[in-house]
């Protein structure tokens, strides 16, 4: 009999009775979107729970990328990862900007910091890192740089949820902040995505840009676009909130087992987390190198045939899509790191309500595939 498939994330679905009285309350009220009471207690309840009280919610996160990125009026180029999922870079594109990439830290996978100031040119407006895994990218350094060169900073925060760094929320830095609550996200409303911003003018200039430019009943005083999230979006994250504690703890026994078991494996690495660090534990990237006895794509295919649906994050690169190939950054020779990493990364099924039992069948899958060459080559030397 095959196995029942594993998937790499599941999203966090409480039990559906628990919603039932945000849709009588939604089909009492008949307010179905725009600024709606649970849109207004959700900006609040995150504010709170994240430590941001200025954040405009959006129907999805690239929405959010796209606003942002508005918001702050850039032009040119701006400085970015390779490394990432391709909303990042399609969002500078849909507003006219030349993405430009540098390459990355070979662990965490954030964007690296000491190799940015090189590809800055007059042309450049801003950095557009992502905070890789849910990993902080090295925001001290980038934020120091980008004040002394006149540069805008918006963070892709789509993985960063609930990230903490030096005990303070990891979004507050830079300009803005972007968060995703896509299905698979850590924290969902279906879809879903919020601007983090750091103080109210900038707020209402955003929640304007999300509503067609509206700045009263009949006032349209500037460009906007639709980007509003709805209540049923709106209710089911204030439901979801009320058990993200839960979700995380869960998700960090997860890595925990996950690094207990294969950390000692010769030719696997992964991400460890700084002390200073409070991380999501969004992903469970894993790093197969050169001296484990199997490729990347190996493993991969062994999975599939197992039902364990890892994932490729990030394989291919943007930089390597036909829409950004030919850019001058996009040349295999300045992104050695971010090619390398996208050739040995697998990401592991790590979600809330996975089964011991499923993840214990991932790892034992792992330690065979190792240990079956080691002892192939050890009857070999023989
Ligand atoms: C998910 C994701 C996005 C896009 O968010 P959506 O809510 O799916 O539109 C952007 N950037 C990164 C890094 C993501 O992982």
């Amino acid at each position: 009999m095959k196995n029942n498939p594993v998937y790499v994330t599941s999203p966090l679905l409480p039990p559906l009775a628990d919603f039932m009285p945000y849709l009588e309350n939604i089909w009492q009220n008949r307010w179905l979107t725009n600024n709606g009471p649970f849109h207004q207690q959700l900006e609040q309840a995150l504010g709170n729970y994240l430590g941001c009280p200025h954040i405009s919610l959006f129907a999805n996160g690239t929405l959010a990328l796209l606003c942002a990125i508005q918001a702050l009026g850039l032009t040119g180029e701006v400085i970015t990862t390779p490394y990432s999922f391709v909303a990042t870079s399609h969002s500078l594109v849909w507003n006219n900007l030349q993405p430009v990439f540098v390459d990355i830290d070979p662990l965490t996978g954030n964007i690296d910091a000491e190799k940015i100031e090189q590809a800055i040119t007059p042309a450049t407006s801003a950095i557009l890192p992502v905070h890789c895994y849910g990993i902080p990218a090295d925001v001290t350094r980038i934020n120091a740089l980008a004040r002394r060169r006149g540069l805008k900073v918006i963070y892709d925060a789509a993985h960063a949820f609930g990230v903490e760094r030096n005990r303070a929320s990891i979004l507050n830095q830079g300009d803005l902040s972007v968060l995703s609550f896509h299905a698979t996200k850590v924290f969902n409303t279906f879809e879903g995505g919020a601007i983090v911003c750091p103080d109210r003018e900038s707020k209402q200039a955003i929640d304007r840009l999300k509503n067609f430019g509206f700045a009263g009943e009949t006032a349209v005083e500037s460009l906007g676009i639709n980007g509003k999230m709805n209540e049923l979006q709106a209710a089911f994250g204030l439901l979801q909130l009320q058990r993200i504690d839960e979700a995380l703890s869960q998700r960090k026994a997860i890595y925990q087992r996950y690094r207990r078991a294969l950390s000692a494996v010769a030719g696997l690495e992964m991400v460890t987390p700084a002390p200073h660090i409070s991380w999501n534990y969004a992903y469970f990237p894993l790093y197969v190198r050169a001296d484990f006895p199997c490729s990347r794509d190996a493993l991969y295919a062994r999975l599939r045939d197992d039902g364990i649906m890892a994932r490729r994050y990030f394989y291919p690169l943007i930089s390597d899509f036909p829409l950004y190939a030919s850019h001058p950054s996009a040349r295999a020779g300045n992104l050695p790191v971010a090619r390398r990493l996208a050739d040995q990364v697998i990401c592991l099924p790590i979600y809330p309500g996975l089964a011991a039992s499923q993840q214990q069948r991932v790892i034992q899958l792992i330690l065979a595939l190792a240990d079956e060459r080691a002892s192939h080559h050890r009857r070999q030397r023989r």
